[in-house]
């Protein structure tokens, strides 16, 4: 069953037709700052699975580290996906991430039925908060 979100405005919508990897809550410096919160807890999707319903128009991002985006809606400002770009370091190491997309769980609509866990990259490469690290989504 796909899973649906929406930014907080609502005018951005996408669907999510597979399987989300990688749920954790990311604890990083970066993360932190651009929630405004504790932490962003967040997985990664196949950009496969990944469909826009209404407002891709309104993503606007922001590049946190060079190649990392880290997109949201224009309109509202809530984070929406990030993503990286073949010259980032992160999709540099794992060419496969540059398949995927990272989303805030917190946007979705329907219950994703996963708890947030601790993956180790988040406790191993995270817990570094120096400006160079790659990031991952
Ligand atoms: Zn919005
Ligand atoms: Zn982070």
């Amino acid at each position: 069953m796909a899973l649906r979100g929406s930014c907080r405005c609502g005018c951005v919508k996408f669907e999510i037709d597979g399987r989300l990897m990688g749920v954790g809550n990311c604890h990083c410096t970066t993360c932190r700052k651009t929630q405004g919160a504790a932490f962003r807890t967040r997985a990664r999707v196949r950009r496969a699975d990944f469909r826009w319903l209404a407002g891709q128009d309104l993503l606007h991002s922001s590049e946190s580290t060079p190649g990392f985006h880290r997109g949201f809606c224009r309109n509202c400002g809530a984070p929406v996906v990030n993503w990286n770009t073949a010259d980032s370091e992160y999709g540099r190491r794992n060419p496969a991430m540059l398949e995927t997309y990272g989303i805030a769980v917190a946007t979705l609509d329907d219950d994703p039925g996963v708890t947030p866990g601790f993956p180790e990259e988040s406790v191993a490469a995270r817990a570094d908060t120096s400006p160079n690290q790659a990031e991952s989504l």
